[in-house]
């Protein structure tokens, strides 16, 4: 979707989470049953819809971001830092009657991550929260969901997306199996490579080395399952586009990994999200907005937390020059 230059950029709407991350840095991730001593401790800001929001936000994109917090210090927190990053927060709805969402995060030496959340306010956001910003999607190029709210919300806000004509982009996590309803009215899906492999029923997905053969069977699943455009992210592997519609263009592009020093993986895939967000949002291909974003999350990686750690749009383009 183009727009005129004077004219303000198509927004992208995030309907979903905000959760105040608190996190842990230890040596490895401790094993069931046992205690470990941590060396450092942060509260950050954090859930997968405020980390998009703000990664598509610091990378230029003009973001909205419908969710819901409790009337506590963690809520406050959360609604000045997405604000910080540009992001419209006048549909952050405070819930009188529950906390706001916490994420629980051990990080590893390695950068490696194991979390736990507690939805609190996140679970009261409701299909009536999407009706009262329903306005939000007239102008909307794309909306960004995720699986951290209720699936009735969900698809409600696919719904409305749809019924305004913008594109669908549904984060299939954390992974939960969804009714075919909500498959059908998302345009693209973002899987990792683990919610890639619960989603198809497959074991294991194909690794490291990427061999467009072995992909071929993937893409035609999804694309049975109804889902012609699809982005699968492999860590540092690097990402995969399984796109049947791209006109003139091959049906299966692989997407190296931008080598760096990653010191905290955890929000790599909302940075990504976040960044596909933007560029689709702008007019891109998949496979383009796919080796944007690729940029964008291994910078996220590169410095602790999340969303002060994900870059704007100058820092991804000194890396691709
Ligand atoms: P999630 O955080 O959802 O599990 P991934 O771990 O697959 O998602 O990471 C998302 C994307 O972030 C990857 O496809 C890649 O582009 C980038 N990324 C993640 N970890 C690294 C890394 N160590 N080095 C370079 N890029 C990385």
């Amino acid at each position: 979707m183009s727009t005129e230059a004077s004219a303000p950029a198509s927004r992208i709407v995030v309907v979903g989470s905000l959760n105040a991350d608190l996190t842990i840095y230890c040596d490895r991730l401790p094993l069931p049953g046992e205690t470990l001593h941590g060396h450092g401790f942060a509260v950050n800001p954090g859930g997968k819809s405020a980390n998009q929001a703000v990664a598509a936000s610091k990378l230029g994109g003009r973001v909205s971001l419908v969710g819901a917090i409790g009337d506590d210090p963690n809520g406050t927190m959360l609604l000045d830092s997405t604000a910080h990053a540009g992001v419209d927060v006048s549909r952050v709805r405070r819930a009188a009657d529950a906390a706001t969402g916490v994420a629980i995060i051990s990080v590893d030496a390695a950068g490696e991550n194991s979390i736990i959340i507690s939805a609190g306010a996140n679970g009261t956001l409701a299909p009536a929260d999407v009706d009262a910003a329903v306005d939000l999607f007239d102008d909307a190029a794309v909306a960004c969901l995720c699986l951290e709210v209720g699936l009735d919300t969900v698809m409600a806000a696919a719904q409305a997306a749809r019924n305004a004509g913008a594109t669908v982009l549904l984060n299939l996590s954390p992974y939960a199996e969804v009714p075919q309803a909500l498959v059908r009215l998302s345009d693209v899906l973002l899987v990792n490579a683990h919610e890639a492999s619960l989603f198809l029923g497959k074991e294991a997905i194909p690794g490291t080395d990427f061999d467009a053969a072995e992909w071929e069977p993937l893409r035609k699943q999804f694309a049975d399952r109804g889902l012609q455009r699809v982005l699968v992210t492999l860590g540092a592997h690097g990402s995969v586009v399984l796109d049947s519609n791209a006109a003139g263009a091959q049906p299966i592009t692989f997407i190296a990994p931008t080598k760096v020093a990653a010191v905290d993986t955890t929000g790599a895939g909302d940075a990504f999200t976040g960044a596909v967000a933007v560029r689709l949002a702008a007019g891109e291909s998949l496979a383009e907005a796919a080796a944007f974003a690729s940029v964008a999350a291994a910078l996220a990686t590169t410095k602790k937390g999340t969303q002060a750690a994900y870059p704007d749009a100058a820092e991804v383009r000194l890396v691709r020059s």
